[in-house]
Formats: structure tokens, sequence, C-alpha cells
């Protein structure tokens, strides 16, 4: 029997349970003894710059901090890799005693000399933030020394939650901004925010705007390049995909540059859809863009819809739960869902806003649990209790679902197949079958208990073996 903390009951609901009219209590710090399934502040910045490829990323802390990020994303690049390195400046007793700023100087005097970068970010750390580096000074004197920007992050573990450390990134990003050439940025442009190319799919999204005849600047900050993000300020548009993350530098962009922007999900046939027609409609004065847009999505479309019909049909009924960091992922991934014939039984986010769960609220079925800041025992206690088959989330909810012998799709940082775009959601469909229909959850203790007299295991073994049904011949089926 596993009880929800009673200071947590407000950040739990239950759509249709009578009580439609209490609000979601959200975006708050953790309940104290929850064990949250949230980072840090430091992992939250270090996530969000991570992928800028031609930086080093010095995290000025003891080493356990940046063991715990080291790699933390996939993110592809199209050239320098500096960032897949883990640098830290390893403080010890006697440095929280005497300070570390000697070391951090020397230590960013050493790796810039080293490995030549085009701008490096300096992460602070809970004990940073306690014995009180003056972290600033010190990345003064070396960017004058060795003439890149050196960009301290205020990202002090302690001082908030991950949300606050997407803010310290945005901040660290900003002082780029406006210190490049916009020189050859056309009319019709963008900047994507909020999409880190964990396994390409910047470059997928890159590809439809360019079709489209828009110019991308840069995408902040997946596969992103310094000189790039220096630029960004000449677009005349940005969209912001991963909201928690980019809003406060989309705000800070219109504020100081005057660009508009707009939200944007890349995932699922009907949100990449209206990501696209809602950047053609921004740029109406030449209509060709809307004309180019919607023949790329009929083409997609039809290259992927019969297959996904395919899946639909074995997928029918199937019940998922989501868990993953921003709820503007939840909602394309309740409406991915649907269109392979599977429900949402519970969904939640680690950083979703009182509008955010508003609309959760609406869009999924009577009886959905939406929850906001969970921990493991409350995500198993929900997974067991709609019996869902699947579990989509990050590196921290694949554990859970896999000792409740539950399938996993993991959505979130270590991801090896893209899942944007039209060809993302046939790798979703396609990752989400494999996974469901696995004969091995037959074999899980639990599921054979509560199938012992049931249809499961005297079903034909044929029919539980995971014949994908896209490539199947017409004989196999
Ligand atoms: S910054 Fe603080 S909370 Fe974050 S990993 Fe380091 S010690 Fe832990």
């Amino acid at each position: 029997m596993i009880e929800i903390i009673p200071d947590r009951e407000g950040q739990v609901l239950r759509k249709g349970d009578g009580d439609k009219s209490a609000p979601m209590v959200c975006d708050k710090k953790s309940t104290a003894g929850s064990v949250s399934q949230r980072a840090c502040v430091f992992c939250g910045s270090r996530v969000v710059l991570y992928p800028i490829s031609d930086a080093l990323h010095v995290v000025h802390g003891p080493v356990g901090c940046a063991a715990y990020t080291w790699d933390i994303r996939g993110s592809l690049s199209s050239g320098a890799q500096i960032n897949r390195n883990s640098f830290s400046t390893d403080l010890r007793e006697m440095d929280v005693i005497y300070g570390g700023e000697k070391k951090l100087t020397a230590a960013l005097r050493q790796l810039i000399d080293r490995y030549h970068p085009n701008a490096a970010f300096v992460y602070s750390t809970c004990i940073v933030g306690v014995i009180g580096d003056d972290v600033e000074a010190v990345c003064r004197t070396v960017a004058a020394e060795k003439g890149i920007p050196v960009i301290p992050v205020h990202s002090e573990g302690f001082k908030g939650t991950k949300k606050d450390g997407y803010r310290a990134a945005c901040e660290a990003v900003a002082t780029l901004l406006g210190t490049g050439s916009t020189e050859g940025i056309k009319p019709h442009s963008i900047n994507i925010l909020g999409d880190f190319n964990l396994a390409g799919e910047t470059w997928i999204i890159r590809d439809y705007y360019e079709r489209m005849g828009i110019q991308v600047v840069t995408c902040i900050t997946g596969d992103a390049k310094i000189e790039d993000i220096r630029r960004a300020h000449g677009a005349k548009l940005n969209l912001v995909q991963c909201s928690g993350s980019m809003t406060h530098l989309a705000k800070m962009m219109e504020e100081k540059y005057g660009i508009p922007y707009k939200r944007a999900s890349y995932f699922g046939i009907e949100d990449m859809s209206a990501a696209l027609y809602d950047t053609a409609k921004f740029f109406s004065d030449d209509p060709t863009i809307m004309e180019r847009a919607q023949n790329l999505v009929r083409e997609e479309v039809g290259k992927i819809y019969p297959q996904l019909q395919a899946y639909r049909e074995e997928l029918q009924g199937k019940k998922a739960a989501i868990y993953v960091g921003g709820s503007f992922k939840a909602f394309s991934l309740v409406r991915a869902l649907r269109l392979i014939g599977m429900q949402t039984a519970v969904v939640g986010s680690q950083t979703g806003g009182k509008e955010d769960y508003e609309q959760l609220a609406e869009i999924c079925d009577p009886g959905t649990i939406i929850v906001d800041d969970s921990n493991p025992l409350e995500l198993a206690k929900f997974v067991l209790e709609k019996d869902v088959d699947l579990f989509i989330g990050g590196v921290k909810e694949r554990p859970i679902a896999y000792k409740l012998g539950v399938a996993f799709c993991d959505h979130n940082h270590e991801r090896k197949e893209p899942l944007a775009g039209y060809l993302g959601m046939l790798n979703f469909a396609k990752e989400v079958y494999s996974s469901v229909m696995s004969p091995v959850w037959q074999f899980v203790p639990r599921r054979r208990l509560q199938h012992q007299h049931s249809a499961f295991v005297t079903t034909p073994v044929k029919k539980q073996h995971p014949v994908d049904p896209c490539t199947q011949t017409l004989e196999e089926k």
C-alpha cells in the first residue's frame, strides 16, 4: 500500500473525480522527504548548455558534480565535440577552507590552451555557493587574457529547482547574443530554441524549414556553435520547443531585440504539422512558404501513415504512463499515443505550470491521473493502479518500469533514435510496438500471477512475438 505524502496531495489530480475546480498545486519547491525525480539547479544548467559543442564546460566544484552530469545528453554535433569531456576543478577540503579561485584560474588557462574552445562556461556548484568564490572575477580575468568569452553560470545546486538552472543557462547564453555579425541573415529566418539534437532531431527539423524556404540561423542549443549563437539576434522569429528551459531566453530576446516567439512541438504528426503551418503563417508576406509547407506535410505524412495504421491495429486499447521533465512534451505524447491507438492513464511532469496542467486535463481522458513533481514510490503506485502497458520517461523512470515488468520508451537524454518530425513519429510507434508487444513481459512474476488463469498464458506464442507488422510478409501475416 503506497500512500501519497499529505503535503503533496494537491499535486495529484484525477480527471473527472468531481473536484475539477481545484487547481493543480505546482511550480513550488519539492516537498522534503519526497525524493523528487527532479535534478538540482546545476544539472538544469548543464543539460541546457551541454550541446554547445565548441565550448569548454568547466564544473567548479567537487568531482562528483561533474561525474553526475558527464556526457549527460547524447547530443550530436556536426563539428567539434569538446563538450563530451567533463572538466572539474575537483574541490577538496583545503580548497573549501582557503577558496578555489586559484585552482579555477589555473584550470581555465590550461584547458583553453589545450582545447582552443570558442568560449568557456564555468558552472558554480553547491560548495562554491557556500564558500563564496568570486567566479565572475576569475572569468573576467581569464576572458581578457585568452580573448574568448568565459561565462559564469550561476547554478549553485541548492538555490532552487531545476527550472532555476534553466534560467541560469538562458542568462549565460544571453551574454553571447548581439556580439556577432548578422550579415547574410534573410528576412524569412528563425532560431529553434529548446531542441537539443539528442539523436539528430535538430537536423530533421532544420531540413523541413529549409525545404519551406526559411533560413535557420541557429538552434539553441542542439548542435549549436558559439559563432551562430552570437548572431542569433538577427533572426525574425524564435520557435520555442522546450518551453520550460527556453521561454526565459525567448522573452529576453523579445524585450531586447524585438524578436517575437512562438511555442512549437516537433513530436507527433499533429504538432509537427501545426509547427510548420504556424511558422508559414508568420511569414505570410510570401505565400509560397505556406504552399511548400502543405506539400511537405502531404508528402511526409503519406510516407508514414500506412505503417502507423499497422501499428495502431496492434496497439489499440493499450495504456501508457508518461512522466517527463517539461509538460509541453507531455501534450504531444498524449496526442501521439492516441494516434497509435493507445490511452494515457497517468501523465506528469517535473516542472509544469498551472496553465500546462489545465491544458493537460483538457486533452486527457476521464480517470487519467495527472501529477506534478512526483517521486518513484508514487509513480510505482500509479503504474500498478492503472496497470499500464508502457511507461514513457527518462533515465530515472526506466528502473521503475522494468522492476514492475512494464515496457519502457526513453523520451529523454539517452535515446539514440530521433523521435522528432514525421520520421520520428514512425520511430516512436516502432519502439513502442517492440517494447509493449515483447513476449518477455509474460515472464515477469507480477504479470505471471496476474494472468495465471487468463487468456494471456494460453495465447499462442506466435501471436505474442513482436513481428513488426510493417516488415511482415503477407505469408507471415
Ligand atoms: S551542485 Fe550540489 S546538488 Fe548538484 S550535484 Fe553538485 S553537490 Fe549535488
